[in-house]
């Protein structure tokens, strides 16, 4: 399924996020937060993770084909297999098998992978020379965000729903997020917030400056059909 990321300047959807579905026939919808641990466990996240960026990728291409040229794809890669060493290799066959724009392709990883070794800053690097863009998932939850922050190179700062869910009736969580979106503009990022269920959130980050927004409030995460229907609107505070 995909969720929508809304430009806050615009109110244009400039970006979906490709989100995991397993419909199991006994056990109904099964979350990606218990079947993507698994996968990790059993030695299967890397055929899902290639699975989920050929399917989101044949669907960007397929929206470019039909005139939707604007909208970027992102796509969730875990923490394990961003380090691994056959993560740039099945990007680059993705790109070339599918026909997407590099530049159309955004990953989103969470800090816990965002480490300052020298290994983990190379794949970060050979990612962006292959023209895609990088988002650093779940920010602010995390325990490396500083000392990262001062040597990657990324596109994007998600912050996490944990701070925008109590925005509205905690000031510190108000203060925080005003200044992760000062900060991550000062050091040359992006800044999207994740989790918008209130016109208020919504209000509030626009007020910040802050890039752009996904959350219930424009659309649960629905089907490409769904979604493309959603394509031509403009969201307003
Ligand atoms: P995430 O990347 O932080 O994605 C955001 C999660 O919050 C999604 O849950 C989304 O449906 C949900 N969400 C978005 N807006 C709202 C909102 O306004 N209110 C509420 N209550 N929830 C909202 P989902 O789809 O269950 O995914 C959970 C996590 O599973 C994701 O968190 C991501 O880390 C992981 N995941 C999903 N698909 C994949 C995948 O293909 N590969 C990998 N490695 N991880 C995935
Ligand atoms: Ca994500
Ligand atoms: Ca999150």
């Amino acid at each position: 399924v995909y969720q929508p990321k809304i430009d806050i300047g615009t109110g244009k959807i400039v970006s979906v996020e490709a989100l995991s579905r397993w419909n199991h026939p006994e056990l109904g919808q099964v979350s990606p937060v218990d079947f993507i641990n698994m996968a990790e466990q059993i030695g299967m996240i890397k055929p899902l993770t290639e699975w989920a960026l050929k399917t989101a990728c044949s669907q960007s291409v397929l929206w470019r084909e039909a005139g939707f040229s604007a909208i970027r794809m992102a796509v969730n890669i875990s923490p394990s297999h961003f380090l691994d060493k056959d993560l740039v290799p099945l990007i680059k066959g993705v790109i070339k098998e599918t026909g997407m724009l590099p530049s159309d392709l955004e990953l989103e990883v969470t800090e816990g992978v965002v480490q300052t070794n020298q290994e983990n800053l190379a794949i970060f690097e050979h990612l962006k020379e292959l023209g895609i863009l990088l988002a650093i998932d779940d920010f602010g939850v995390g325990y490396s965000s500083f000392a990262s922050l001062k040597h990657l190179n990324v596109d994007f700062l998600k912050i996490d729903k944990y701070f925008i869910d109590d925005m509205l009736t905690d000031n510190k969580a108000k203060l925080l997020i005003g200044s992760m979106i000062e900060m991550g503009h000062i050091l040359g990022h992006k800044v999207t917030a994740e989790g918008i269920e209130k016109k208020e959130q919504f209000k509030m980050l626009q007020e910040f400056g802050c890039d752009s927004a996904q959350g219930y409030l424009f659309s649960k995460p629905v089907s490409a059909n769904e979604i493309t229907m959603l394509f031509d609107r403009s969201f307003t505070c």
